[in-house]
């Protein structure tokens, strides 16, 4: 893509009533717009950074067997009366009425979709197990929505749903999900924990959620500084500084604050009952289904991750979900042009500097924008191009064989 066509342009200066990092860094880079609070317009950039990041995450679904669905949005009453949420989860739910008094609420789970799915499509053992997820938007009234994209109103979630006969094959697909999870949050760069955190209402078995280390972040985690052990402040009931009750070696450190990028819980019966979700098993019994749900918010994960990767002069992206491969920066006597055909057409995707500024301003968009390799082709440069990763200070002239080598590896 030639840059001098990108929408829309950087900017020198933050907007007024940014707070945070992300909110600072994605906005002037060209990523994300605030139309309200909590409420960001993806721009060119920001989508190609989401689509990578949710790629990631499909893949890895697809591999413990999720099944790609899209549910609708718009939901009546009715469904959310079934299990008392219409009511119970009144706070945070955008309520609306038609013209003819018909209430509806814009999804911000999708539990009771699924439960209904179902309810419609399992009659035995033989229809059981069922794992299916979407990315889609969920709405949620949240009270203070200041943390950049860390916080939406409206934001996109991967929800994962699965449904199983009982609850050790409900048990064993969770422990599998955890894995992916583990999977993806490595493949997304994230130095992170898997923490245990209450079930609410719905389970007595503890969820699990993935934590980054932030400022930003509003939850507290205990963790041991040598095993896996991790637990959320909400139940932790011990303190810092005492040995770890899980490997009885390590000792417990207090992590303040942490980013909650992805949770996972393990449901049982509590939405099938409400909502008579029952299969017949082998001796012809009647039984409800078991159910978990799992969420990923990949705008989230796009904010955090320029929140833990980032320095004064603006963002570093991992490879993985960059939006470019590499920002091809042409000052004057570079071959600009040849260098970008070349590279596009072996399947290198290039932001290409082609506009007419001074180099220093291009080299300061480039470090804002943040793609993990910068080339430079000029007329001091010759043959050669100079080859710069974001997240180093060094810098080599090399030949164009050897950029399309360094970037295949
Ligand atoms: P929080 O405690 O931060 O409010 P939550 O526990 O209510 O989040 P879940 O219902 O567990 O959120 O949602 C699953 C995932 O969706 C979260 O792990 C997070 O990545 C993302 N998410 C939740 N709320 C938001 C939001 N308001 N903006 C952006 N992403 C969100
Ligand atoms: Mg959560």
């Amino acid at each position: 893509m030639r840059q001098s066509q990108l929408f829309p342009k950087t900017r020198k200066e933050a907007p007024r009533d940014a707070e945070s990092i992300n909110h600072k860094l994605l906005v002037r880079g060209g990523f994300m717009d605030q139309l309200m609070s909590g409420s960001w317009t993806l721009l060119p950039l920001g989508l190609r950074v989401v689509a990578k990041i949710n790629q990631i995450i499909r893949e890895e679904i697809n591999a413990v067997g999720g099944q790609e669905l899209l549910m609708p949005l718009l939901h009546p009453k009715e469904i959310w009366s079934e299990t008392g949420r219409w009511d119970k989860a009144d706070e945070i739910m955008y309520k609306l009425a038609d013209a003819r008094k018909k209430e509806y609420v814009l999804s911000f789970t999708h539990e009771e979709i699924v439960m209904d799915l179902l309810r419609k499509n399992i009659k035995s053992y033989q229809d059981l197990p069922v794992s299916v997820y979407h990315f889609s938007t969920k709405f949620r009234n949240e009270p203070r929505a200041k943390s950049g994209i860390l916080r939406g109103r409206e934001f996109m979630m991967k929800d994962l749903y699965s449904a199983h006969t009982d609850e050790k094959d409900m048990m064993e697909y969770y422990e599998k999900v955890k894995g992916a999870y583990i999977k993806i949050f490595k493949r997304l760069g994230f130095d992170f924990k898997v923490v245990e955190a209450s079930g609410g209402v719905f389970t007595d078995k503890h969820t699990h959620e993935f934590q980054v280390i932030n400022a930003n972040g509003e939850d507290v985690v205990y963790a041991c500084d040598k095993c896996d052990f991790a637990v959320n402040k909400e139940i932790f009931e011990g303190i810092e500084g005492e040995k770890c009750p899980d490997c009885k070696e390590g000792k417990i450190e207090k992590l303040e604050k942490t980013v909650e990028v992805g949770n996972i819980f393990p449901l049982g019966t509590w939405y099938s009952e409400r909502m008579h979700v029952y299969y017949t098993d082998e001796k012809g019994l009647k039984k409800p289904v078991w159910f978990a749900s799992y969420g990923i918010g990949p705008t989230r994960v796009m904010g955090t991750l320029v929140e833990v990767s980032h320095d004064d002069r603006g963002i570093i992206w991992n490879p993985a979900i960059a939006p470019f491969d590499v920002h091809l920066v042409e000052l004057p006597g570079g071959r600009g042009k040849e260098i970008y055909d070349t590279f596009t057409e072996k399947g290198i995707n290039v932001l290409w500097d082609d506009r007419d500024v001074s180099a220093g301003e291009k080299f300061s968009d480039s470090d804002l924008i943040g793609i993990p390799v910068r080339l430079v082709v000029s007329e001091r440069n010759g043959d050669k191009i100079e080859w710069k990763e974001r997240a180093s200070e060094k810098s080599e002239l090399i030949s164009t064989d050897e950029v399309i080598r360094k970037i295949k590896k």
